[in-house]
């Protein structure tokens, strides 16, 4: 058998969870972070967030375009409405390099994880290591989670979503409810500086019709497909702590019901996860003890995580004319502002830093946050301006 090496601490994953957990392990002892891919390489999403992320890393490197307004098309209504906290695109290459560029004591391994042995071995690619502190950051199937127990994830609290690219331009994130072509979920548009993101996901995890429903609206629209990627993300809170595994991102369940928006909560609670897990390393504390003060800080909001859900199944329920009053409420109105610095606080990007007691101070300049609208030409050289094919929607 082959021997085992000795780490104070084992993270699987190196996406957003497992870079922002590493960055707060940094310097502290013998980190590996072990992948199947390369940091950056292995997209899904359509890496929208809030701007204040991108800030508190001091990442805006990897900004492509601010969103100062968010429109949802239900039926004929367009209602365009302008977030308290402005949301942007950035490019995941470049922000998954900017992090990784941050772990110099950081071993980065790209190595798929195999399993755990008998005697509490991992196996990562040909190697078996051990560590007291591990981290599972591995997205939604949560591989070593599942090896200290933890259920798989369950079928009816995941949504399946998919996405291509194209060369069209556009201002705002756009999202769409089409009961037609999709039932139970939601289209969206993602400018990126040159590029929109557009997709569709399903609420139910049913998507096996996601690709047609793709297809069709990418016909309909003349646009011209480029590459094509998708995946899952959870809609319910799941294990946050696996025996001596701390959970974060995808894996712990961390992605917003409803608006699906799972890169902030993975980055806040990778960090705060990597923040105890340090602690221990240090001596500062025991490993329960910081396994039970994650687990805590994450459940505090417990309750924000099941009205989302509850919002999200009443979405797929009810009659689709209150849509349209629902995001009325949230958009203004005497408890809009409440209901975005609660959707704010649930995933905190304060609490993230750029390294151990270090925080930013960078802010997006109004050069920056034009990048969109100025790279933002269509296909005929038109400024900035909602799809074509969506403004008849308008
Ligand atoms: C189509 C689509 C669009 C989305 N758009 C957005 C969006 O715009 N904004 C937003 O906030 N969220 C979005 N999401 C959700 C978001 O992508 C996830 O919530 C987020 O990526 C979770 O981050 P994570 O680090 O927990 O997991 P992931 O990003 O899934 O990373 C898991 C990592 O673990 C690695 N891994 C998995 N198994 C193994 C193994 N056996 N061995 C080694 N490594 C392994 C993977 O290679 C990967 O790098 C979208 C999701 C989809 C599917």
């Amino acid at each position: 058998m082959t021997t085992v090496e000795d780490y104070d601490a084992v993270i699987i994953g190196a996406s957003f969870g497992g870079l922002a957990a590493a960055a707060q392990l940094q310097g502290t002892g013998r980190v590996l972070l072990a992948d199947r891919q390369a940091p950056g390489d292995g997209e899904t999403s359509a890496c929208g967030t809030l701007l204040a992320v991108l800030e508190r890393l001091d990442a805006l490197d990897a900004l492509e375009q601010v969103h100062p307004t968010i429109a949802i098309n239900a039926g004929k209504r367009r209602i365009g409405f302008q977030p308290a906290y402005p949301f942007a695109t950035f490019d995941y290459r470049t922000l998954c390099k900017i992090l990784a560029s941050r772990l110099p004591d950081v071993e980065i391994a790209v190595a798929p994880f195999g399993g755990r042995d008998d005697d509490g071995a991992l196996r990562v690619g040909d190697r078996r290591v051990k560590a007291p502190v591990l981290i599972d950051a591995s997205g939604w199937r949560a591989v070593l989670a599942r090896t200290y127990g933890a259920p798989p994830s369950d079928s009816t609290h995941r949504s399946v979503g998919m996405e291509l690219r194209h060369g069209h331009g556009g201002c705002n994130l756009e999202f769409w409810a089409r009961p037609d072509d999709c039932p139970d979920g939601v289209f969206w548009a993602f400018p990126a500086g040159g590029e929109v993101r557009e997709g569709v996901a399903t609420y139910t995890g049913k998507g096996k019709r996601l690709r047609s429903s793709l297809a069709e609206f990418v016909h309909e629209h003349e646009l011209a497909p480029r590459a094509v990627h998708g995946g899952v993300f959870p809609s319910r809170l799941r294990d946050q702590v696996a025996g001596p595994v701390f959970v974060v991102g995808d894996a712990a369940g961390q992605c917003l019901p409803l608006t699906g928006e799972g890169i902030r909560p993975a980055l806040v609670w990778g960090q705060e996860a990597g923040r105890q897990a340090a602690r221990v390393i240090r001596g500062e504390t025991d490993l329960d003890t910081a396994l039970d003060t994650y687990q805590a800080q994450v459940l505090a909001h417990r309750w924000q995580y099941r009205l989302l859900e509850r919002l999200q199944s009443g979405l797929l329920r009810a009659p689709r004319p209150l849509l349209p009053m629902a995001v009325r409420a949230f958009a203004s109105g005497p408890i809009a502002r409440a209901a975005q610095r609660s959707y704010w606080e649930l995933a905190d990007p304060d609490r993230l830093q750029v390294a151990p007691g270090v925080w930013s101070e960078a802010r997006a300049t109004a050069e920056q946050c034009a990048v969109g609208p100025a790279a933002n030409t269509n296909a005929t050289g038109g400024a900035c301006a909602p799809l074509r094919a969506r403004s008849a929607t308008s």
